[in-house]
């Protein structure tokens, strides 16, 4: 292979190379001939901050995020934007894009890829939620309440304000046969707002309600489906 031929080969790993892929054997090959080559160096250095914005991706992360990492789509956009606005009479322009080629081929279309797979990421559908009515036994305390029916039992999203700051309350599902399961607990954070999602090995056909109760064991409030 000629040291022409072996540039534009190599040339077309670079986007694979920005982006951290490849074998080991294939990253050495990429590397030697980058010593030796200013105009890959060169190239290299063009698709890096791209490569690295992708390479933030975190999939974990996107599950609940609902938003790609900020700046992405304006850096793609500007890459694209930066091609195709060059004058075709420029001659200098138009080398620079052919010698751009493959590399930021790989990248825009890696880039393409993810912001399409975002846009058509699953989105489960919302679980069915069930208001359920509320007493509140304590003073001060206001709270409303959906169950959710999953498969392995019966969730409790409970919303409300003026739980005792900092007091440990413990929240359990009652059993139509009279028992009563745990389904967590929660700390009061005073007169703020509260969310939070309890979660019982009662399956919603066998909960005929829930209480909270304080550090002392007194119900503050109770709900009867
Ligand atoms: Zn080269």
């Amino acid at each position: 292979m000629s040291e022409e031929q072996a540039h534009r080969a190599l040339r077309e790993e670079l986007g694979v190379y920005a982006l951290g892929a490849g074998s080991p054997d294939e990253r050495a090959v990429v590397r030697a001939h980058l010593e030796g080559c200013a105009a890959c160096r060169a190239e290299l250095a063009e698709l890096a901050p791209i490569a690295a914005r992708l390479a933030d991706v975190d999939p974990d992360r996107l599950a609940e995020d609902p938003a790609p990492p900020p700046g992405l789509g304006d850096a793609v956009l500007a890459r694209i934007a930066a091609e195709g606005a060059r004058p075709e009479r420029d001659r200098a322009a138009r080398r620079r894009r052919t010698r751009l080629g493959a590399g930021a081929v790989v990248l825009a279309t890696a880039a393409a890829a993810f912001v399409v797979g975002w846009l058509v990421r699953p989105v489960p559908p919302p679980p069915p939620l069930e208001r359920v009515a509320v007493q509140v036994v304590a003073p001060d305390i206001t709270a409303t309440a959906d169950v959710v029916p999953h498969t392995w039992g019966v969730e409790v999203k409970l919303s409300g304000a003026g739980f005792t700051a900092g007091e440990v309350y413990r929240v359990s599902v009652l059993e139509d046969d009279g028992d009563e399961a745990p389904a967590g607990a929660f700390l009061g954070i005073g007169p703020a707002e509260l969310d939070c999602n309890l979660n019982s090995a009662v399956l919603r056909p066998d909960a005929e309600g829930f209480v909270v109760v304080d550090a002392r064991g007194d119900v503050v409030l109770r709900s009867v489906f």
